[in-house]
């Protein structure tokens, strides 16, 4: 007894002694690069991002909602606004409304980078607009804000763009390397007719970039617990985008006399087995590298459980599914968006309908999942099929290790004090999707700290934000000297 007791203690302490190793010699991958401070933010630069969320360039999902003169009115905005980029880059407009830029590079033998954004914004829901404190397309500037719908998504990056290739210009600055700006005008109903246009436009002419850059990851300090510094979030691979649509058929009726199982009976429990049975969480690469950069920037426990995920991986799994973002970043997601049934009172509806959402995690394909959301629903009466063509795979992951990744992750440093970074798995989807062919280092992030309404009421970023926006494109476009 006494010897068996004796043993145990002793694993016990190897244990402590590995999980304390660790713990304690985990790399720090934060790397030692000094900012310099941002420049003065120009009154005339603040009252351009502030004109350019007057323009309603609102990407509607039903076509004939469709209104052009806010992006002609928008592109003769950024004609007279940046008169140099005008000058000195050759524009593309590319099926009507994108446009393309090209700053020639010095020397031929270089890969392009190409720098994206969108004009688009998401419309005003009708029952939200009482709810906004300044009308959403005013651009009005109160309590260190600008306010207004694209002023986070995206019109912050695509400003600051051009806010200092204009900079650059007016110091006879002259790139080495080619550089790309592309700009989308319907991002947000899937860029079928803009980023999806230009990447084979780009093909065909066989252009390979170094980076590609887009709007995608953020600096943090509230979103991520733990941290005493905030973060900003790189993205390395984004998610897959899925629809399927349910279908039930079931002869009808009388409502006076019901039978046992409706159509509707049939979908609904469908419904419920599949949110019932989440996918299996996963810590895919872009994940795994987010826990590497920031385990030992935490602090203990979670320092201690993201070194020692052999371990602790139940307990993390558990904390990540507390949180609807976390749970997003490690497991394929499910969601009823739309669902139809029924035309009166007193009628049981024949057919009952459901439009699910599916995020795809990497290493999740479409066709994988069609096929366990049939297994998980296990009723051949709900008929499972893709409801329409917008399907994306999740991307390949750009690996810390490029110089795509390491260019991003320095200028970041660069541009702002006091920070962490880290490499990031984006749950939403972005127009660099499309560019997968185009080149193998795509990055998502924008350089914003917190911004807020993302999509919804009173959106809005600091012009803290936009000041060091300005500033990090500014370095990142020097850099190609
Ligand atoms: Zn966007």
């Amino acid at each position: 007894m006494k010897k068996i007791i004796s043993i145990l203690l002793l694993l016990i302490l190897v244990l402590i002694g590995i999980i304390s190793f660790r713990t304690l010699t985990a790399t720090n991958y934060q790397r030692n690069i000094k900012a310099s401070p941002a420049p003065q933010l120009s009154d005339s630069a603040l009252l351009h991002f502030q004109q350019a969320i007057s323009y309603k360039t609102i990407s509607y999902a039903d076509a004939k909602d469709w209104d052009s003169v806010p992006f002609l009115h928008f592109r003769t905005f950024l004609e007279t606004t940046y008169p140099l980029v005008h000058q000195h880059l050759a524009r593309e407009i590319v099926n009507n409304y994108t446009l393309v830029y090209k700053w020639q590079g010095s020397d031929h033998a270089l890969a392009p980078y190409i720098l994206m954004a969108h004009q688009d914004v998401v419309p005003i829901e009708e029952d939200t607009k009482k709810q906004w404190t300044f009308e959403p397309f005013s651009g009005t500037i109160k309590d260190g804000y600008i306010w207004g719908r694209g002023t986070t998504d995206d019109k912050i990056n695509l400003i600051s763009i051009f806010e200092s290739a204009e900079k650059l210009l007016q110091q006879n600055f002259q790139p080495k390397r080619s550089i790309y700006f592309v700009f989308g005008h319907d991002e947000e109903i899937g860029g079928n007719h803009g980023a999806v246009r230009v990447a084979k436009l780009f093909k065909e002419r066989n252009i390979k970039a170094d980076l590609v850059l887009d709007e995608g990851g953020i600096l943090t300090k509230e979103k991520i617990p733990g941290l005493t510094k905030p973060v900003a979030l790189i993205g390395t691979a984004e998610k897959g985008y899925l629809t399927l649509k349910f279908s039930v058929n079931k002869k009808g009726g009388h409502s006076s006399q019901p039978e046992n199982e409706t159509a509707v009976d049939i979908l609904t429990k469908a419904l419920v087995t599949l949110r019932a049975n989440p996918f299996e969480p996963k810590f895919v690469e872009a994940s795994q590298d987010f826990m590497k950069y920031l385990g030992p920037e935490m602090k203990f426990p979670n320092n201690m459980a993201f070194a020692n995920l052999w371990l602790f991986r139940p307990l993390v799994v558990n904390k990540f599914e507390q949180q609807a973002a976390s749970n997003a970043m490690m497991r394929t997601t499910a969601v009823p968006t739309i669902i139809n049934a029924g035309i009166k009172d007193n009628v049981v509806p024949t057919l009952a309908t459901a439009i699910v959402n599916f995020r795809l995690l990497p290493g999740d394909s479409s066709t994988y999942i069609i096929k366990k959301v049939q297994e998980i629903i296990a009723d051949n009466r709900v008929i499972v099929q893709p409801y329409d063509e917008n399907i994306s795979e999740a991307s390949a992951t750009t690996p810390t290790t490029s110089a795509a990744f390491q260019l991003i992750d320095s200028v970041v440093r660069k541009s702002y004090d006091s920070i962490s970074t880290a490499p990031f798995l984006l749950i939403g989807a972005t127009d660099s999707r499309h560019f997968n062919q185009i080149s193998t280092n795509i990055i998502k992030f924008s350089p914003m700290l917190d911004p807020i309404g993302f999509h919804g009421i009173n959106e809005r970023v600091s012009i803290e934000s936009f000041r060091h926006a300005i500033w990090f494109y500014e370095q990142l476009l020097g850099s190609c000297k």
